[in-house]
């Protein structure tokens, strides 16, 4: 799992001019604050880089030579905009303009946020200078072109067998080559990113999103070094074993559907293609669309500061825009903190273990009959639930390898919410003082079905399933123990029992809407 910040973009450049800072340091600073926030929100990866390494430049230069020697780059004069005011040329996010396809006003020189086309500047309708509102006048200028054209029916044939990837982007990506790639220009009259590996293109750059991409094997390369093993990235790339996943927006899908393909298959024809793209559809806030420049977001690090990440994790499972547009409120994040998470699934928890506590002695129960504590050594009426845990626990696995997070997380609840009704039909509050042996019976399958929902739930609420694992008594890491469930001994002490989760006050909805549309504190 090897991921990274991009160094290049013209949003740090445009951000560094406004606040007199070198895009270094700008790029430095967003850096730490992605690598406290992962670190913060449980998120880990192998690796998170930068594109701003010497790895990373010379695996570029690589790829860009390589390319260029076999022709897949080019060289070709264009006409690209240059703002008569500013004295320079215009690259991607330093002009704005309308998009021909969708009509959107605010459409950049690379592409259209609103439709996800990526454009050249020529394209735009009534296009101005970012910095300072001048339509640009268009001059020639030499630059390196990347044969996309030559791909067209290479890439279509590939995509055309991937059917197991999300509707969304497999049509997406279809129309695109149905219409025809057209060649684009991969360098640019800017002085800030990977230089261009030919005499007479000092004062050029390579273009962010061609050398963005190569990240994720430059990253590999530099995972595998750190390692002590600088050959175990072919693993990855050169096996034809392995699958490569890709998590992205939907903005980015023809960067990794086609255009990143394409580099690949033009580099070496023996590297791992992407075998899924899971890209979602996109997260609105109170029904708007995010945007950081607009201050319409929550601002992670201040989320952090207030609440538990779990809670925040759940709902942006739950409500994970893998198919269609979703909508982030902060009355949906108390409702489904309150009834899913408190309501379900806590209180399933924390009044099994607090009657447990209280009644067998801090422990778990044992009962005559149990033998060893395996399902099929419990009788049929007992097992059943446990074997529906179980069976849950292994359709998981199988659902979160082809990226359904929703439905992988709403059979885990489902299982709660059943847990719940066994208890309430076996109530072994109410029978315990005439038949002890029977409470201790469903108590022991209810604890059992919490351990394995420890384990289901452990992708999706990291923290809290890490305490769960201690309230039940076990020490060490729970990833440690791996996919499967884990079989609670009886007579394992239990801790004192506490609530796995918080109720949130409805009060919070107004407060925290009332700060949206404000930057981060
Ligand atoms: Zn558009
Ligand atoms: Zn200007």
């Amino acid at each position: 799992m090897v991921s990274g910040s991009d160094q290049h973009g013209t949003p740090i450049t445009i951000k560094a001019e406004q606040e007199g800072k070198k895009p270094g340091e700008i790029a430095a600073r967003y850096h730490q604050q992605f690598l406290e926030s992962w670190q913060k929100l449980g998120i880990s990866f192998d690796l998170f880089t930068t594109t701003g390494t010497a790895n990373h430049a010379q695996v570029t230069q690589d790829i860009f030579l390589t390319l260029l020697g076999q022709n897949y780059i080019y060289k070709n004069t264009s006409s690209q905009p240059f703002c008569p005011q500013c004295k320079r040329f215009l690259a991607d996010r330093y002009i704005e303009g309308t998009c021909p396809y969708c009509h959107s006003e605010g459409a950049r020189g690379d592409q259209c946020e609103a439709c996800g086309k990526p454009l050249s500047p020529a394209e735009l309708i009534d296009p101005h200078c970012r910095i300072c509102g001048t339509p640009p006048v268009f001059r020639d200028t030499e630059h390196f072109f990347l044969k996309l054209s030559a791909f067209n029916d290479r890439l279509l044939a590939w995509i055309k067998k991937q059917t197991h990837w999300r509707p969304n982007v497999l049509n997406f990506s279809t129309r695109y080559l149905e219409e025809g790639l057209k060649d684009r220009a991969i360098t640019r009259d800017i002085n800030w990113g990977i230089p261009v590996p030919v005499d007479g293109f000092e004062d050029k750059r390579i273009y962010v999103w061609f050398e963005a991409v190569i990240g994720y094997l430059s990253a590999s390369k530099e995972w595998a070094a750190s390692s002590g093993d600088g050959e175990k990235w072919r693993s990855f790339w050169q096996n034809n074993e392995a699958k490569s996943y890709y998590f992205i927006g939907k903005d980015n899908i023809p960067f990794h559907t086609l255009i990143w393909p394409a580099m690949l298959m033009g580099y070496d024809d023996n590297f791992n293609l992407p075998y899924d793209v899971p890209a979602n559809e996109f997260l609105t806030i109170e029904g708007r669309k995010l945007s950081t420049s607009h201050n319409w977001a929550v601002w992670l690090l201040d989320y952090l500061a207030s609440y538990d990440p779990d809670p925040l994790r759940y709902l942006l499972s739950i409500n994970m825009p893998e198919t269609s547009d979703t909508d982030f409120s902060w009355r949906e994040f108390v409702r489904r903190n309150n009834d899913e998470l408190v309501a379900t699934y806590g209180n399933l928890v924390h009044r099994v273990l607090t009657f447990v506590y209280k009644n067998f002695d801090g422990a778990v129960p044992t009962y005559t009959d149990m033998g060893v504590t395996n399902i099929t050594t419990i009788t049929q009426a007992y097992a059943e639930l446990e074997l529906k845990a179980s069976t849950v626990l292994n359709n998981m696995d199988n659902e979160l390898s082809k990226c359904h997070f929703k439905f992988a997380l709403t059979q885990a609840m489902r299982l709660a919410q059943e847990a719940n009704r066994y208890l309430d039909e076996k109530s072994p509050w109410k029978i315990i003082k005439e038949n002890r042996q029977d409470a201790a019976k469903s108590l022991y399958v209810a604890l059992s079905v919490i351990s394995q929902l420890k384990t289901m739930l452990y992708p999706f609420l990291p923290f809290s399933s890490q305490k769960l694992h201690e309230f039940l008594g076990f020490t060490g890491k729970i990833e440690d123990y791996g996919w499967k469930w884990q079989v609670l001994p009886p007579g394992q002490k239990l801790l004192p029992p506490q609530p796995l989760f918080t109720k949130l006050d409805d009060s919070l909805v107004e407060e925290e809407t009332k700060k949206l549309g404000q930057g981060p504190t």
